[in-house]
């Protein structure tokens, strides 16, 4: 079969069947695993995939909407009607249109099914699940790696110069993903060897030399639940007067960055339009100072979410007085939405980078206009995982189709996590021996 992405699909695959599941996530809260069965006609090839969806803890406000059951089974958050979602209107609707030409296509008569502004009726987890595992088919039809496939359908204008992404890695936890009692959600260093084989060993060395050098000081070395370390310090500067001096004083000095993600809307009060950090309440005038203070003594590159998602005049505030050094990431601001994306980021320049979380706006494809978005406008990106995950990898396919800069996947550490840089690594063997490449 000759290689391409416009193959028809009626005339190539039978016995085309989507069948979705609970199962658990790294947090054991349930979450939707949808699966693709079919077989080629010509080569009568059985082909299988699967997607599994993750789930956010500091959720924004404009997130696409994850359908749970409520009640008392799994807390509330079971996924039955999701699933149910999935294998009745959905596979129903696979069954109806098995002569479409892209998956892409799929996902928009998905979206009219569901009929919301936000897929509530669905579900985003429902609807998410079966649009990558249709991506999937699609890369597997076409006998071409699920990186391979995104990069032509969707980036061809990147042609076969694929760059791989720096990694952004979570290595002391707070917030909402931990019980440290520390504010600010995510500690992260960003390797910059360069090298991704190098990166991630530096990176790997460096959560063990800090489980070393928390246990020494007597803290504890649980984790919180993006791999990272939650002990229970002072307050958030000790934890980069941590990393900082554990950097300094390794063989790696100048080879990482420090990135923050403040996740700030979760200590905000809107009754007195005040920043509850480190017990005190700050203004957004003081918060902003703060931040500086925070950038310029630590050496810090990135800040994702530093004020609240809609508190506009605290993002202008820092974007008019680092925005030009420093990245400025927006997440539950734009949260993955080309609308918000481009209100609030191109015309408003709240952010100068944006944080892509497929499950935000539930489907690949608009995930793809929001990187396209941002890329034509030269707002950075970095993919990113949620901090409730499976070990579903597509972010890492996703991050090399789109020659994303940075790619946020937690610590080098739990299997959910472990398998984002894992396959990150079987990608940059796969690029260098070219295995992929087949002749038609
Ligand atoms: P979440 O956290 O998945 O809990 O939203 C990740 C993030 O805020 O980047
Ligand atoms: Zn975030």
């Amino acid at each position: 079969m000759p290689l391409g992405i416009n193959f028809q699909m009626c005339d190539v695959l039978e016995a085309v069947r989507i069948i979705s599941r609970s199962v658990l996530d790294s947090r054991s809260f349930p979450t939707v695993k949808t699966r693709i069965t079919a077989v080629t006609i010509n080569e009568k090839r059985s082909l299988s995939v699967v997607a599994e969806v993750p789930s956010g803890a500091s959720t924004g406000t404009h997130e696409a909407y994850e359908l749970r059951d409520g009640g008392t089974d799994f807390s509330g958050k079971g996924v039955s009607i999701a699933v149910t979602n999935v294998n009745t209107e959905i596979a129903t609707l696979l069954q109806n249109n098995l002569d479409l030409t892209s998956p892409d296509l799929f996902d928009a008569k998905m979206n009219a099914l569901d009929g919301t502004v936000n897929k509530s009726r669905l579900g985003a987890n429902a609807i998410l699940s079966a649009s990558i595992a249709l991506h999937r088919l699609y890369a597997e039809v076409n006998n071409l790696p699920l990186y391979v496939y995104l990069r032509k359908k969707y980036f061809p204008h990147l042609g076969d110069n694929y760059k791989f992404p720096q990694l952004m890695s979570n290595i002391i936890n707070g917030g909402a993903h931990a019980d440290s009692g520390i504010d600010i959600q995510e500690f992260m260093i960003v390797a910059n060897t360069g090298d991704i084989n190098d990166d991630v060993q530096i990176t790997s060395e460096m959560y063990n030399l800090l489980k070393a050098k928390l246990k020494f000081d007597g803290y504890s070395t649980s984790l919180g639940d993006e791999g990272g370390f939650a002990p229970h310090l002072k307050n958030n500067e000790e934890s980069l007067s941590i990393i900082l001096s554990l950097i300094n004083n390794s063989k790696y000095k100048n080879k990482f960055n420090i990135a923050l993600d403040c996740a700030a809307s979760e200590y905000y009060g809107l009754e007195n339009d005040r920043y509850n950090l480190d017990g005190k309440l700050l203004s957004r005038e003081e918060l902003c100072d703060y931040y500086i203070y925070l950038i310029d003594k630590y050496n810090i590159t990135s800040i994702e979410d530093p004020f609240h998602e809609d508190d506009y005049d605290g993002w202008r505030m820092l974007m008019s007085k680092v925005g030009d050094r420093v990245k400025i990431v927006g997440d539950d601001l734009f949260v993955t939405n080309i609308e918000r994306l481009k209100l609030l980021g191109v015309e408003k320049k709240l952010g100068n980078m944006i944080l892509i979380k497929p499950n935000q706006i539930g489907t690949v494809s608009e995930t793809i206009d929001a990187i396209k978005l941002a890329q034509a406008n030269q707002i950075g990106t970095i993919i990113s995982h949620r901090s409730g995950e499976t070990c579903d990898t597509f972010i890492a396919d996703l991050a090399i189709a789109s020659n994303s800069e940075f790619i946020k996947l937690g610590a080098p550490a739990r299997g959910e996590r472990v398998a984002k840089y894992n396959r990150l690594l079987e990608i940059w063997d796969e690029l260098n021996d070219k295995i992929y490449v087949k002749d038609g």
